[in-house]
């Protein structure tokens, strides 16, 4: 039998997705096409509610904040972590409970802090600046904000520099051993509760061994922080759990992660006499695997390499270029059959580092067929843009063989999108 990855199915030599067959969907939508599998979203959040039943479970805004993607996930029960006034506003009109929404960012301006005042969700505060900000916009809207702080706890995450976060170097966080002292003033401050603590080490980490120390450095924080008096209802660890880009990768799962480090959070809590909420916050993890991005073969050139040119880039899909990314690619019309020569993959952007994909062996490659590259979920169309006046494509919801339009694909109209004309050059 020929496999792929788990949830993606081979029929008749072609890639099936959600019970729909890849081809009929690229001739029926046309081409550049993100495809997400509706029951695999569901399942990828279900296996984080069965790790860990106790926790509450915010699903990161930013790794695809498609409305429907957003819908099936508040209808999930899940929460959102939000990076800006755009993310919370999506959110809550997807209908995912204010209560279970926290306002993240390094650098928020006044602006998002008054909605987030205004709209009662809670706030991971991440700089001196930002807490006396939002005392004064809480104290004058006669308002308290619920707040954590975003800490620094200073954990090598062993993944791409770009995507690490909890370094001691990073622009994220409260350096730790000014925790205390900033939980002590934000006590005094009005229109502030200091309620939560909030940390995020990094993305695509492939061990629980970070997680682990995350977690006691954490605990460590929450101990002093408690011992100062403040009653902490909310442990935020953040996430950056990892998914198998690459066949036959064995990553752990959220039971492998419950399993790491749920007993430290509840030996340290039980010690300190405490019962915060434990939060986690996925992205990538509950997204990446449920995704593809279909592309057609415009041309096969012979150069310096065997080339294959197909209708996306990273207009659309930017994670090769910006992180050295690896995405698994299939050709979906010939997905069983014999491997016969070796391609590298690129775009139609005018930049050389316009390449989704190096060196992979496929099929013998021509014009018209359809590639695709798998675990396109997370930080693929949400990171799209508009570059080289192409307009974004169509994303599309499979679920039990059938399909619907989440997001209409762009035309040149909307190249113009809110620009306009000074007088003088109509
Ligand atoms: C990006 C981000 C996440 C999600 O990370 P994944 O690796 O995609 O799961 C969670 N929390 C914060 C604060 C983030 O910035």
């Amino acid at each position: 039998m020929f496999t792929i990855k788990d949830h993606l199915e081979v029929r008749n030599d072609h890639l099936m997705i959600g019970g729909a067959d890849t081809t009929e969907l690229a001739q029926k939508y046309g081409t550049p096409l993100y495809v997400t599998n509706e029951s695999r979203v569901i399942e990828n959040f279900s296996e984080y509610t069965k790790a860990f039943p106790d926790a509450d479970i915010y699903y990161a805004a930013k790794a695809n904040g498609s409305f429907a993607i957003l819908r099936m996930l508040a209808r999930e029960g899940a929460g959102a972590d939000v990076f800006s006034y755009g993310e919370l506003y999506m959110a809550l009109l997807a209908g995912i409970p204010r209560g279970k929404i926290l306002f993240n960012g390094n650098s928020k301006t006044d602006f998002e802090l008054r909605k987030a005042v205004e709209l009662g969700v809670k706030v991971s505060v991440d700089s001196r600046d930002e807490l006396h900000t939002l005392s004064e916009i809480a104290e004058k809207a006669g308002k308290t904000a619920e707040i954590a702080f975003r800490v620094n706890p200073d954990v090598s995450p062993k993944t791409h520099p770009k995507i690490s976060t909890g370094l001691s170097s990073s622009k994220f966080g409260i350096p730790s051993k000014e925790v205390v002292g900033i939980y002590r003033e934000a006590s005094q401050l009005p229109g502030i509760s200091p309620c939560g603590i909030h940390c995020h080490i990094g993305s695509q980490i492939l061990e629980t061994a970070p997680f682990v120390e995350a977690t006691q450095k954490m605990m460590d924080l929450v101990e002093k922080v408690t011992g100062a008096g403040i009653d902490l209802e909310f442990v935020d660890m953040g996430s950056g759990l990892g998914i198998p880009y690459k066949k036959g990768e064995d990553t752990p799962k959220p039971r492998d992660l419950a399993d790491a480090i749920l007993p430290v959070f509840d030996e340290r809590t039980e010690e300190l006499g405490i019962s915060p909420k434990l939060i986690l916050e996925p992205g990538r993890y509950i997204i990446a695997d449920t995704t593809i991005l279909l592309t057609k073969v415009n041309t096969v050139k012979k150069a310096a390499r065997n080339f294959v040119g197909v209708d996306a880039g990273f207009n659309l899909l930017i994670r090769p270029a910006m992180y050295e990314s690896y995405h698994y690619v299939v050709v979906a019309n010939k997905v069983a059959s014999k491997p016969e020569e070796t391609y590298t993959i690129v775009g139609p952007i005018c930049e050389t580092g316009d390449i989704l994909a190096e060196d992979r062996e496929l099929p013998r490659v021509e014009k018209g067929d359809i590639i695709a590259l798998l675990d396109a979920g997370a930080y693929g169309f949400s990171m799209s843009s508009q570059y080289n006046g192409r307009p974004r494509c169509a994303e599309i919801l499979v679920n039990d063989g059938n399909s619907d339009v989440i997001r209409s694909a762009e035309d040149v109209g909307d190249l113009m999108g809110k620009q306009k004309l000074p007088a003088r050059l109509m």
